[in-house]
């Protein structure tokens, strides 16, 4: 099928990468460009479950995975004076917990995406990976899409996919303004890496994760012992004069941590030198449709869920199968296969998409007494194993298990 259709991918992300690898394997050509000058590492552990998990399995990314996979046993939650005051092992709802069976980072899993298309056969699509070029300005009529790059390129494609992320400048070019499709949920989240602090109390493998008002602090272990991940959520209104401004998203968090303890003093003392500092809006994308015309948005542009939901890599990964899957079984009907791709993906990501904002508040109490009352229900959820609560999370975490995930021959690993 090489050379019947071109694809142009926008962003080298989770999203970008995995469309383009199956896209590939299908025999079609891929163009991917990238805005990063380079493959860019960071990110937290990444949950692969369920469909996910299943997806990963069929293309091909398990063995890349187990050989980057995090040691995580657990989550221990803990209190001002370092007490660790609830322990959620990983086997803890029959492994449908927090923690889930395979946990590899953001950046490791891309690496792995990497590495297979790189090993793709000969038979495959012609790749063009570029970094440091983005899409400028689409234009598309019946027959394809003509597109100017940033770097001064012209070019004509049968499809666009647009993976590039929450801000996606695809969606904002093609759909509309931003504020039409996004909505703040209440918090920003940042994620880098920190030596591991030498007091971190915590047992090989564990995540520690400490509630402060208005903000939550997490430690999560990295393949090296000698690393780990720092994650801190804070609730606050909205700061467009935060976005790409990394010293003021620092000031933010010093500000919001200024005088808690457990291993926070450590955190705040090496942020700066972090190598991967990530800090971004924890919101939403709802769209009313996921494609116009021969364009199509994929992952975070089209149905951002939020780095509350655990679930925006896994829903990245889930999203590309189906879309190149669809591609390739009707390669001259995009229509067609963008139809497709939405009807079997929204069922999903409309049940991940429930209750976030609930959720941001909950994991964000605003007094001492909130956080004392948070850490009690933690407790009552690891020590009462027929609770309600643990009943309702249980069925949440579990939501995506039943997913009836196609089978595509044009998928199939040679
Ligand atoms: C460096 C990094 C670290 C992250 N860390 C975490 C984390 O720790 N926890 C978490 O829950 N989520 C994290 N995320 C978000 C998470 O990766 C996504 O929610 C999920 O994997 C869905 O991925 P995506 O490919 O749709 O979007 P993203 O992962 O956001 O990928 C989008 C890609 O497109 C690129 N891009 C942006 N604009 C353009 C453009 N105009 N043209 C071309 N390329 C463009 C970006 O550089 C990026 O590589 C991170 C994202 C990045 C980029």
């Amino acid at each position: 099928m090489s050379g019947s259709i071109r694809v142009l991918v926008c962003g080298g992300g989770i999203a970008g990468n995995a469309v383009a690898l199956q896209l590939l394997r299908a025999g079609i050509d891929t163009t991917v460009v990238e805005r990063a000058p380079a493959a860019r590492p960071g990110g937290q552990a990444v949950d692969l479950r369920g469909p996910s998990r299943k997806v990963a399995e069929r293309m091909g990314l398990l063995p890349g995975i187990r050989r980057r996979q995090l040691d995580e046993r657990g989550m221990v939650f803990i209190d001002d004076r370092g007490r660790q005051l609830a322990r959620m092992p990983a086997e803890m709802f029959g492994g449908a917990g927090l923690v889930a069976e395979i946990e590899i980072t953001r950046g490791d899993l891309n690496e792995v995406l990497l590495d297979e298309i790189a090993a793709l056969p000969a038979e495959s699509g012609a790749l063009d990976y570029r970094y440091g070029d983005w899409a400028e300005a689409f234009d598309q009529d019946a027959d394809a899409v003509r597109v100017r790059f940033a770097a001064g390129a012209e070019a004509e494609f049968d499809l666009v996919i647009g993976a590039d992320g929450l801000h996606s400048a695809t969606r904002a070019q093609v759909f509309g303004p931003h504020e039409q499709f996004t909505e703040y949920l209440g918090a920003y989240i940042g994620f880098f890496t920190i030596p591991t602090p030498p007091r971190t109390m915590l047992e090989t493998g564990w995540v520690g994760v400490y509630p402060v008002p208005g903000s939550t602090v997490a430690v999560r272990p990295d393949a090296d012992p000698a690393t780990s991940m720092a994650i801190i959520s804070t609730r606050i209104p909205a700061d467009d004069a935060l976005r790409g401004d990394t010293a003021a998203q620092q000031r933010l968090i010093r500000d919001r941590l200024a005088g808690h303890g457990w291993v926070v003093p450590a955190i705040l003392d090496t942020m700066a030198e972090a190598p991967d500092f990530y800090f971004d809006e924890v919101s939403r994308v709802r769209m009313p449709s996921w494609s116009r015309g021969r364009v199509v948005l994929l992952g975070d542009a089209a149905y951002c869920g939020s780095p509350m939901t655990g679930m925006g890599t896994a829903l990245a990964l889930i999203g590309a199968y189906l879309l190149a899957g669809e591609i390739a079984e009707t390669p001259t009907d995009s229509a067609r296969a963008f139809d497709r791709y939405e009807e079997l993906l929204r069922p999903l990501v409309t049940e991940v998409q429930k209750g976030t904002e609930v959720s941001v508040r909950m994991r964000h109490p605003d007094t001492r007494r909130g956080v004392a009352f948070a850490l009690i229900l933690m407790r009552v959820l690891v020590s009462r194993p027929l609770s309600p609560l643990r009943a309702l999370l249980t069925r949440l975490i579990g939501a995506q298990a039943e997913y009836p995930l196609p089978e595509y021959s044009s998928a199939a690993v040679r």
